[in-house]
């Protein structure tokens, strides 16, 4: 099944008709006409899944598809025309430039956070870049992966794009077969097995993983609305979210303040039983409900801490005083709960964040423009927002990847297409001026000669 999915994504390939531009265009069209047209399906299908809340569905995955699907349908002609490059002496009458051109068959494995955007924003840049793609939904957004699996190929070409749906051994059974590309989202762990599985075929990867994304909030900011945009951020998709801020590392003086400024906001947002709030959703499933609860043993929150198992409900949860080496400090939490760990000064967070693995995102709260400056010099990440969370995700004009542990590779906008292209150099010359050229031809003496 798997292998006959690549194989035909192949054949198509090689048949040349992902390549025309119009082609393209049109394939990019219907994904759009897909959105539009199932928009209620798919919101449906995340409720399903993680309770994700209707309201929430195109503001977090749709909206972020469709501004892509339409910058890409507006660049893709400046995106994939040739691009005219420097010459030197010898090549001075000749034409040189760079043509990207597609790399082949790619293969898209997502993960269940955000299962459409995960998977349909590579989708957008392989097709952009003329590329055939194998998608691989989560199975832990199960509602999600089936109705993918059914509406793509009603959309799209249904031997260029095919979905598989399965879990860990059908990936396997994926991983073993040879791709020009694999572009993976998901855990650390298992990024490492498929760099592995795609080293046997030389196969480049982007990984776009995970880890524990710092916030730090300085003295010297406005803590109302630092703390009103963190508790957005944090508990928005239930905690759930690659580059929601991990912990709080903040002095001990307003620590008091951030942990009242939270309970405010969440009320605010919430109401005070936010089991009951429609705006609230729920941990994936029971193995992820029993990490995350295992995360909080030994501690008590400060906000929050109540839990049902049965719906997989944790809810939102704050703790302070974390120690930097409590096990909620060692792994990435994915889930509703907020540490705060206290750090002397700005640069005792310089060390605190430059000690641990390069994070996907970091967060600065701060309102002195040079201390922000010297933060963002002195550490390093995925990437950075300043006085927000999570918004630098929201530009097709920036990067979005990790660094070190937490990915390489990095796409959005025209970085996806560039991810998906081979840069192809290209020297296009004529067979006059033959002369220029004898100083390189032997024999020696004659080389010499003509010096
Ligand atoms: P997951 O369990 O859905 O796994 C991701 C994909 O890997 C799935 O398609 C799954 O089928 C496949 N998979 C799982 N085990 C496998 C195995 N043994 N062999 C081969 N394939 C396997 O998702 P997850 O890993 O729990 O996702 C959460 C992680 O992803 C977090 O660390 C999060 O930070 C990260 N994440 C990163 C981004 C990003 O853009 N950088 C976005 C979302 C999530």
């Amino acid at each position: 099944m798997e292998r006959q999915a690549v194989q035909r994504a192949r054949e198509a390939f090689l048949s040349g008709r992902a390549r025309p531009l119009e082609f393209r265009l049109q394939q990019l069209h219907a994904l759009q006409r897909m959105i539009t047209e199932k928009e209620t399906e798919i919101s449906t299908a995340l409720k399903q899944d993680i309770n994700r809340s209707q309201y929430d569905t195109p503001l977090l995955e749709l909206i972020g598809i469709e501004n892509e699907i339409k910058l890409a349908t507006e660049k893709l002609a400046e995106w994939a025309a040739p691009r005219h490059v420097e010459r030197n002496i010898l090549t001075i009458s000749d034409e040189v430039y760079i043509q990207p051109e597609p790399l082949g068959v790619v293969l898209i494995i997502g993960a269940w956070n955000y299962p459409w955007a995960l998977t349909l924003l590579p989708l957008v840049g392989a097709i952009a870049a003329g590329n055939a793609a194998v998608v691989k939904p989560s199975e832990l957004s199960e509602y999600s992966s089936l109705l993918l699996r059914a509406l793509l190929p009603r959309y799209l070409d249904k031997d260029l794009y095919p979905v598989v749906t399965g879990g860990a051994s059908e990936t396997q059974e994926l991983l073993r077969q040879r791709f020009d590309h694999v572009f993976y989202t998901g855990s650390s762990s298992v990024g490492k097995l498929v760099m592995e599985a795609a080293a046997r075929h030389l196969t480049p990867v982007t990984l776009e993983l995970g880890g524990k994304s710092p916030c730090y909030i300085d003295r010297n900011c406005n803590i109302r609305t630092a703390c009103r945009r963190i508790t957005w951020g944090k508990f928005v998709n239930c905690g759930q979210t690659c580059i929601a801020p991990d912990f709080i590392l903040c002095e001990p003086s307003i620590q008091g303040q951030v942990v009242d400024r939270i309970r405010q906001t969440l009320l605010e947002f919430y109401g005070a039983d936010p089991k009951c709030s429609p705006d609230y959703g729920r941990v994936v499933n029971q193995r992820h409900f029993n990490r995350v609860m295992s995360l909080m043993e030994g501690y008590t929150p400060v906000v929050g801490g109540q839990s049902d198992a049965s719906q997989c409900y944790i809810a939102p949860t704050v703790l302070k005083d974390v120690p930097p080496h409590s096990r909620l400090m060692q792994e990435e939490i994915f889930g509703p709960l907020l540490p705060i760990v206290t750090v002397s000064d700005m640069d005792d967070a310089i060390r605190f964040i430059n000690e641990r693995e390069k994070p996907l995102a970091l967060y600065i709260f701060c309102s002195d423009k040079k201390a922000v400056k010297r933060m963002i010099e002195e550490t390093t990440s995925g990437g950075v927002t300043v006085n927000d969370v999570m918004m630098h995700y929201t530009l097709s004009s920036l990067p979005f990847g990790g660094v070190g542990q937490s990915g390489m590779g990095r796409y959005h906008g025209k970085h996806t297409f560039d991810q998906l292209s081979h840069q192809r150099a290209c020297l296009v010359r004529s067979l006059g001026m033959e002369s220029v050229n004898l100083a390189r031809y032997p024999p020696q003496d004659r080389r010499r000669a003509r010096r």
